[in-house]
C-alpha cells in the first residue's frame, strides 16, 4: 500500500496558504479589512538577519520580528542549547517545582540586575510581567497596613500591554481608548520631550515633566501604589526619548514619596539601548523591573518580574495567613525558554564586553543620520541604540496626509519589495534590527529603505 504524505503546510502552495490565512486567521493589531487587500507573506525560514518566505524571497528583518530578535534567527549556539534541553525535557510547571533552568535563570537575572534585585517571577509576555509587578506593589501595601496606597501612576504615551492592568497604567488612547470604562482608576504626568541621534542632542525638555509629577506627588502619593514608566525610550509610542538625567530624577522622587517605582524594560532591556539594561546607565534601582521581547533573543514566550527581598519578604507567613502571592500562569518558567534566555544572555554579554554593540549602535547611528537628516519627506528623526523612528511628512507646500492615506503603511510595502521588513505606527517608520547586524546590512537597509520612501511618495503624488 502506498504511503500517502499528509500535506505539511511547508509544501502547500502559496495559494492555499493565502486562502488559509484569510479564511481563518486574525492577526493582530491588524485591520483584516486592510491586512485582506494587501499581498500576503508567509515566512518560511530565518537565518541572521535575514528572513526567507515560502516563495524563496529574502528579507532583511529590519523590525527585529517585532523587536525580540537579538543575535540573528537560526544562531548556532541558541539551537545546540534548545536541542539539548528538549531531549530532556520540553514542559515542567514551576508551581511548586523547579528545574535546574530555572534557578540558573532566576540566579542569572539577579546578577545582572541593579541593586537589591534578587528575585524573579517568570510568565510568558510583556503584559504578563507589569501586571504581575503591578498586583505585586498593590499586595504590598496591604501587606505593610497601608492599603490606601492603591493608585498607579504612568506616563503620557506609554505602553505596557494590552491586559487589562497593563492598558490601565499605560496611555495607549489610539490603542485602548475604547476599554477606559473598564480600566482601574490611574494618573498620569506628562512624558519629557528628547530629540537625538547619535548622541547627539537635539532638544530636550524634562522641567514640566518632571514638575507634574511632583505635585501629583505632593498631593497624591499617600493613596500612590507606584509609578510605572519605560525608562530611556518609549518605544511602541515611536521611539520617545528621554534626556540623560530623568529617570534619575524620577527615581529620586519616588523615593522622596514612597512610591513604588516599577520599570517597564520589556523594549528597552536587554541590549537595546547598547547597554543589558538601560536603568544600568543612570544607575537607578527600581522596586521592580520587567522583562520580555528581548529576553530569549526572539526564539520563545518568556517574562520575568524582578524585585527585592524587601518586597519578597512582605509576601511571608503561614499559608493560613493569605499573605502568598496567587498569580501563576500554566507554562510560567519553561524550561526551554529560560535554556534559551541563559544562553542568550551569556551571548548578550559577550557583544557588550567586545564592544561589538558599541560599535554597531554608533555605525547604525551614523548612516540613519546620513540617510535622513534633512530629507523632504521626513520629518522628526529620533535614534538610542539599536532602534530608531522617522516621522513622515508630505513634500513642503504639500498639505498633511489624512489618515486614512497609510502613508507609514504604504512605505512598508515599498519596502518589502526592496527586501525589507518593517512595520509602521501611523506615519512614522520604526527601524528595530536585530543587535548583531553587521554593518553591510545596516548600509542595505538604509538604502532600501530611501528607495522604497522615494517609491511610496512618487505614487501618493500621482
Ligand atoms: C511589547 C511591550 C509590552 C507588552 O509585551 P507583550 O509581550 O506584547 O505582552 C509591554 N511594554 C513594552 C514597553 C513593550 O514594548
Amino acid at each position: 500500500m502506498a504511503i500517502v504524505q499528509t500535506d505539511t503546510a511547508s509544501e502547500t502552495s502559496k495559494s492555499t496558504l493565502d486562502q488559509w490565512d484569510r479564511s481563518h486567521s486574525w492577526h493582530p493589531f491588524t485591520q483584516m479589512q486592510e491586512y485582506a487587500s494587501l499581498p500576503q507573506l508567509h515566512v518560511d525560514r530565518g537565518e541572521g538577519c535575514w528572513i526567507w518566505d515560502t516563495e524563496g524571497n529574502r528579507y532583511l528583518d529590519a523590525n527585529a520580528s517585532i523587536w525580540t530578535n537579538a543575535h540573528g534567527h537560526n544562531d548556532p549556539e541558541i539551537n545546540a542549547a534548545l536541542k539539548a534541553q528538549i531531549d530532556k525535557i520540553a514542559h515542567s510547571t514551576y508551581l511548586g517545582l523547579s528545574h535546574p533552568l530555572g534557578a540558573a535563570l532566576g540566579k542569572k537575572l539577579a546578577d545582572i540586575s541593579p541593586g537589591a534585585l534578587s528575585r524573579a517571577i517568570f510568565s510568558d509576555n510583556g503584559s504578563n510581567a507589569v501586571e504581575i509587578a503591578l498586583k505585586l506593589s498593590f499586595q504590598y501595601w496591604q501587606l505593610r497596613e497601608k492599603p490606601e496606597k492603591r493608585l498607579v501612576v504612568g506616563m503620557r504615551n506609554g505602553y505596557h500591554g494590552d491586559t487589562f492592568g497593563a492598558m490601565a497604567a499605560g496611555d495607549s488612547q489610539g490603542f485602548h481608548g475604547r476599554f477606559d470604562p473598564w480600566l482601574f482608576e490611574s494618573r498620569a504626568f506628562s512624558s519629557p520631550i528628547c530629540e537625538e541621534v547619535n548622541g547627539q542632542v537635539f532638544f530636550q525638555n524634562s522641567e514640566k515633566s518632571l514638575s507634574e509629577l511632583e505635585i501629583l506627588l505632593e498631593t497624591e502619593g499617600a493613596s500612590i501604589a507606584a509609578l510605572i514608566l519605560e525608562p530611556s525610550i518609549q518605544g511602541p509610542a515611536g521611539m520617545r526619548l528621554q534626556p540623560k538625567g530623568f529617570l534619575k530624577s524620577v527615581e529620586a522622587l519616588c523615593r522622596r514619596f514612597e512610591v513604588h517605582l516599577i520599570l517597564d524594560e520589556v523594549f528597552v532591556g536587554c541590549g537595546r539601548t547598547g547597554s543589558l539594561l538601560a536603568c544600568d546607565v543612570e544607575s537607578v534601582e527600581p522596586d521592580f523591573l520587567c522583562l520580555a521581547k528581548g529576553l530569549t533573543a526572539g526564539y520563545l514566550p518568556l517574562a520575568a518580574t524582578l524585585t527585592s527581598e524587601s518586597v519578597y519578604e512582605a509576601f511571608l507567613g503561614s499559608f493560613e495567613s493569605g499573605r502568598g502571592f496567587f498569580h501563576g500562569h500554566t507554562f510560567t518558567g519553561n524550561p526551554l525558554a529560560a535554556c534559551v534566555a541563559l544562553k542568550s544572555i551569556e551571548k548578550l554579554e559577550r557583544l557588550i564586553d567586545s564592544k561589538r554593540l558599541e560599535s554597531t549602535v554608533a555605525y547604525f547611528g551614523e548612516r540613519f543620520d546620513a540617510a535622513f537628516r534633512g530629507h523632504p519627506n521626513v520629518g522628526e528623526i529620533r535614534q538610542r541604540g539599536m532602534a530608531a523612528a522617522i516621522d513622515l511628512c508630505p513634500d513642503s507646500g504639500r498639505d498633511p496626509w489624512p489618515i486614512d492615506e497609510r502613508v507609514g503603511m504604504k512605505v512598508c510595502i515599498e519596502a518589502r519589495k526592496q527586501g525589507l521588513l518593517l512595520r509602521p505606527l501611523l506615519d512614522s517608520i520604526l527601524i528595530v534590527p536585530p543587535l548583531v547586524i553587521s554593518a553591510e546590512e545596516i548600509d542595505f537597509l538604509f538604502e532600501n529603505l530611501k528607495t522604497a520612501l522615494s517609491a511610496a511618495m512618487k505614487k501618493l503624488s500621482n
